[in-house]
């Protein structure tokens, strides 16, 4: 029975029960984690022959560039080409980097800001500057703004995209708004999928500043945990068909594919960016780790490779985002206290809990030995407006350590919603 049908009496004796729920399940003393979307052991198991590529003796890529010197800036072609089809982009227009993408965020905005883009008058930094930022989104995205002081503007995100009304007119009207945060593909963490129709949109919109750039975060582009595999947009095609080639900066990574922390990075974009990126990126670095690259397009092979990598995760990962679906609708669905996505690919599960709530739930779930990620994580400046969005991370714990995580965290959801109703 729906929670807001309950009798007050009801609703007090429901109170007694969960209070005595609660306290039995602080006695466990659990201590359990879901706050970081991290692959488990298992998941890195998978890669584990990376650890002995590319072997003894092998050092020369296809080309036949000794990968253990300087130099190659925009990275091996083999791994280049592998990660093209993939990511739907032109190889030419594809730079292979280091073990992070979020390193290529922070230098691309730094550039920006300390250099100005091939389309700015002059360096960010001498305006103000706005990024659009979908919520609920990723904190590091949101954490690199607050660091170089870009004003933060929240937008509504469904599952296929932004509020486009939003974003279309502050993007029209306000020349400060110089970005947006995008995770095009089982976006972190409500797991929306951009469709071609948004994509469109989004490249085509016209903007008051002629810099301003699409920040195209695609890390779960091959994540899939169904059998419809989005595939990714071709974004910079559809860009460059809107007359705004250079409008999107496009990142990824394998860190959830091979190794996270030990994996490669990618950025792509149109070729005067890639030109401008490289040479920014020149003065930093004198080549990327080439070892990587030529160790991960060994193992890998193609990307066809990748793609049946990316299923046995999704057998390793499949049943954990399963469990927490079957629990939240056991424990919470009746109650009608809670909404949660049902994502088709990704690293995680977004709930919404009764406005108000979702700090309490936190705060009791931590007394109880679970760690949830912050209430208001996946906000700018983690202050989420409504109090009630819960990131759920399901990959990391045992699929044990899920269901119990879970279950406890169903009672502290339960429990912050009837103090509500009951204070
Ligand atoms: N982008 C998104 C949306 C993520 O969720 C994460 C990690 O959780 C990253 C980027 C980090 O990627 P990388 O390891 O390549 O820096």
């Amino acid at each position: 029975m729906s929670l807001s049908d309950l009798s007050s009496a009801d609703l007090a004796a429901l109170h007694g029960e969960l209070t005595t729920a609660y306290d039995t399940l602080v006695g466990k003393g659990l201590k359990l984690d879901l706050t970081r979307g991290k692959p488990a052991p298992a998941q890195l198991d998978l890669s584990n022959e990376l650890l002995s590529l590319p072997g003894e003796g092998e050092f020369k890529a296809a080309d036949g560039t000794d990968v253990r010197n300087y130099g190659g800036g925009q990275g091996l072609p083999e791994i280049r080409e592998i990660f093209a089809e993939l990511l739907n982009v032109p190889v030419a227009q594809l730079v292979a980097g280091d073990n992070a993408s979020l390193s290529i965020m922070h230098d691309t905005l730094v550039y920006s800001l300390l250099k100005g883009t091939v389309d700015s008058e002059r360096p960010w930094v001498q305006d103000e500057i706005t990024f659009l930022c979908p919520v609920p989104g990723y904190d590091r995205h949101f954490a690199l703004c607050e660091q170089y002081g870009i004003a933060m503007e929240t937008v509504e995100l469904g599952s296929d995209g932004p509020d486009l009304e939003t974003v279309k007119r502050r993007v029209a009207e306000d020349p400060s708004v110089r970005g947006i945060w995008i995770v095009p593909t089982y976006a972190n963490p409500n797991g929306a999928v951009y469709t071609e129709e948004v994509t469109r949109e989004l490249v085509s919109m016209p903007a008051a500043a002629p810099d301003f750039r699409i920040f195209w975060d695609n890390a779960y582009a091959v994540h899939h945990l169904t059998d419809h595999e989005n595939p990714a947009v071709d974004v910079l095609g559809l860009a460059t068909e809107a007359g705004n080639p250079n409008r999107v900066f496009v990142f990824a990574s394998t860190s959830k594919i091979t190794f996270a922390g030990a994996g490669v990075s990618f950025f792509a974009s149109s070729p005067a960016n890639v030109t401008w990126y490289l040479k920014h990126l020149g003065k930093r670095t004198i080549g990327p780790d080439k070892l990587n690259h030529l160790r991960h397009a060994r193992y890998l092979g193609s990307a066809d490779g990748v793609r049946a990598l990316m299923r046995k995760h999704r057998a390793i990962i499949e049943p954990k985002f399963e469990q927490v679906e079957t629990i939240l609708e056991e424990r919470l669905g009746s109650y009608q206290v809670a909404t949660w996505t049902r994502p088709e690919g990704g690293y995680f599960i977004s709930l919404d809990v009764p406005d108000g709530c979702a700090t309490r739930v936190v705060a009791l779930a931590k007394q109880a030995g679970i760690a949830m990620t912050g209430a208001g994580a996946a906000f700018p400046y983690g202050r989420d407006p409504r109090d009630r969005n819960i990131r759920i991370a399901p990959t990391f714990p045992s699929p044990d350590d899920v269901a119990a995580a879970i279950e406890g965290l169903c009672t502290c959801v339960l429990l912050a919603a009837v103090e509500q109703r009951t204070s």
